[in-house]
């Protein structure tokens, strides 16, 4: 939707949104009064984005209108750039999976949190390391594994041996880094919207306008973390929120950020959109029925500022059948959340599926196909005089035959029933499984800023019902010819 600015012409120019006077520029003629970049129009935004440093500018004036800045970091040139409180820490890197700690000094480090490897390689920061503000944990490890477990002991269908061995896994005390960001989101939506007054239906192109600020919406900038496992696990309590001191760090490993918040902007913009098409949605309440066009449905962000903070996860990672599962506890609210793998025992449901679709059917088939022949070869031998032998036979093949049938009929039915019942199962628990669901935007909505939703109506016209016939009452195509 971030994309879908009316009268697009092409996508490939950055200035086909831009206002009037400006499309004389091409693209490379604009940089970056920060960093000298280049910067191009981003309708998200309404203005020029620089993909380097995160200013957003004024198209007509360059006057900064936001940014997705980290706030100064940088990387470490000579050895007087180092901070006295920097050379107190050190970096520890996984040698298996790359993971980049920090961690004080006194801290020691035996075992990798993200894979479990005991590879690790402690050196010199190589970047300042910043944060502006930290929630300092609040539940320790006992509290975390009780919780840890209660949740992992609630999900169902897992693999037998799994649970057990997240009972052996030891968690680890990691401060995340988080991106809060901090805009005001304005969307625009233009749909048709029908009232039913008894024998007519009067349509209406529908606009709406809504604007609304959200603060501290949490980004995280590990690449290592799972972004839905930390969505899982919000909120945290800002109200707990301090200005970062080395001291909260001692004794704990902090992963180190490796995604910007110019690099997270997609995934910024793509949250907020999806929270303001379920808020537009409650516009299509108001009429007896409603169509969006999403193609004339656009949002942008507007005053944005992200702040740099650590968040107290605990964290844990379990390797199971060559697979590694994530699970967290927030480190301030005891919430846990992860993602568990499906039992495989419902595969076994699939047995009579392979059996029918392979070749091993063609043996009862066969068998029931030679046993007739068989019994007619013995019941007709000879002058047809039915002797106790021939009794036996034919009593023995028939026996054979119904068994035979009855197995053919069985595995079809079996694998019918078995292949719906394993994909009901699958579902749901894929279902339980999963992560808990995100919490939306609901709690970071600013409530001292202004939230408004504006709704216009312009009539396009009445209708009246066919009351005979069967078509539809209105058809879909006479609605386009009032809308410009
Ligand atoms: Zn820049
Ligand atoms: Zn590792």
């Amino acid at each position: 939707m971030w994309n879908r600015q009316p009268n697009i012409t092409g996508r490939n120019d950055p200035f086909s949104n831009a206002p009037r006077g400006r499309e004389r520029l091409s693209a490379e003629s604009v940089k970056c009064p920060t960093c000298a970049a280049n910067i191009t129009y981003m309708p998200e935004v309404k203005g020029m984005m620089c993909r380097n440093c995160g200013n957003i500018y004024d198209a007509e004036t360059m006057e900064v209108l936001g940014s997705f800045g980290t706030g100064g970091e940088h990387d470490y040139v000579g050895e007087q750039d180092i901070s006295a409180e920097d050379r107190r820490r050190h970096e520890i890197l996984c040698n298996s999976c790359g993971a980049q700690l920090i961690a004080d000094e006194n801290t020691m480090s035996t075992m990798c949190p993200f894979c479990g490897s005991p590879a690790l390689i402690t050196r010199r920061m190589t970047r300042e390391f910043k944060p502006d503000y930290i929630i300092p944990f609040k539940i320790d490890r006992d509290e975390a594994s009780k919780n840890m477990m209660a949740w992992i002991s609630s999900r169902k269908y897992t693999p037998w041996g799994f649970k057990s061995k997240c009972r052996l896994t030891k968690m680890t005390a990691l401060y995340v880094p988080f991106w809060l960001l901090d805009c005001h989101v304005n969307t625009e939506m233009t749909g048709t919207g029908k009232y039913d007054r008894g024998a007519s239906k009067v349509v209406y192109e529908v606009n709406s306008k809504l604007t609304y600020y959200v603060k501290g919406v949490p980004f995280d900038g590990a690449t290592k973390i799972a972004n839905k496992l930390m969505e899982a696990i919000e909120p945290f309590d800002y109200s707990e929120l301090v200005k970062f001191d080395n001291k909260y760090l001692q004794g704990f490993y902090a992963d180190k950020y490796d995604k910007r918040p110019i690099d997270l902007a997609d995934k910024m913009f793509s949250r907020l959109d999806s929270f303001s098409v379920a808020e537009t949605d409650l516009i299509a309440k108001k009429y007896d029925e409603y169509e969006a066009r999403p193609e004339k449905t656009f949002s942008w962000m507007s005053d944005v500022k992200t702040r740099y903070c650590l968040l107290p996860v605990w964290f844990m990672t379990v390797e199971f059948e060559d697979r590694q599962y994530q699970f967290a506890v927030n480190g301030q609210t005891g919430e846990a959340s992860g993602q568990m793998p499906t039992t495989s025992a419902t595969d076994k449901m699939d047995f009579f599926n392979e059996m029918v679709s392979s070749n091993w059917k063609w043996i009862p088939i066969i068998t029931a196909v030679v046993i007739p022949f068989i019994l007619s070869s013995v019941l007709f031998q000879g002058n047809c005089s039915v002797s106790g032998f021939k009794t036996f036979w034919i009593v023995f093949l028939s026996a054979l035959e119904i068994i035979t049938i009855a197995l053919i009929v069985l595995t079809f039915v079996g694998a019918f029933l078995s292949k719906h019942i394993s994909k009901r199962i699958h579902k749901v628990a894929d279902e339980v499984n999963d992560y808990d669901k995100d919490p939306g935007l609901d709690q970071y909505l600013d409530t001292t800023q202004k939230t408004s939703m504006k709704v216009e109506e312009n009539y396009l016209g009445q209708f009246v019902k066919e009351t005979s016939g069967n078509g539809p009452d209105i058809p879909d195509n006479i609605i386009n010819t009032f809308v410009p």
